[in-house]
């Protein structure tokens, strides 16, 4: 989607450095980090948000998973944990509108989120 900032990025046009790329998938440090490691993790494919994932997405979803945790072990934080998290719509605060996981760790988390 060519106005689209996370497609951008995904294509290279966008200001953030891409740490993982593979045909379908990318990752880049999050702008503004909200904990010590802050990445974010999109699909190449402009999905709008959870609610629009479809039937043919399901290896995809799967793949974004298994890059989360690769990404948490080269990011040293997957034996002290993290958190995957997506934000879907407007009372969860989603402000970017292409489907995007937030891997977080390297602190210790509250619960229940805010
Ligand atoms: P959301 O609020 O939609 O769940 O998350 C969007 C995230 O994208 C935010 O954490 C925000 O800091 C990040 N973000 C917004 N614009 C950019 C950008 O241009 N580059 C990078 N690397 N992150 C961005
Ligand atoms: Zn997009």
């Amino acid at each position: 989607m060519s106005d689209c900032l996370f497609c951008g990025i995904a294509e290279g046009k966008g200001k953030a450095n891409l740490i993982y790329q593979d045909d379908a998938v990318v990752a880049f440090k999050d702008i503004v980090p909200k904990a010590p490691a802050h990445v974010l993790i999109i699909p190449r494919k402009h999905i709008v948000s959870v609610s629009d994932i479809e039937d043919q997405d399901q290896s995809l979803v799967g793949r974004i998973f298994q890059v989360a945790a690769r990404l948490a072990r080269d990011l040293g934080i997957a034996d002290s944990g993290y958190r995957v998290v997506v934000n879907s719509g407007p009372d969860a605060g989603q402000s970017v509108f292409h489907l995007h996981y937030h891997l977080l760790g390297g602190r210790q988390m509250t619960w229940p989120p805010g």
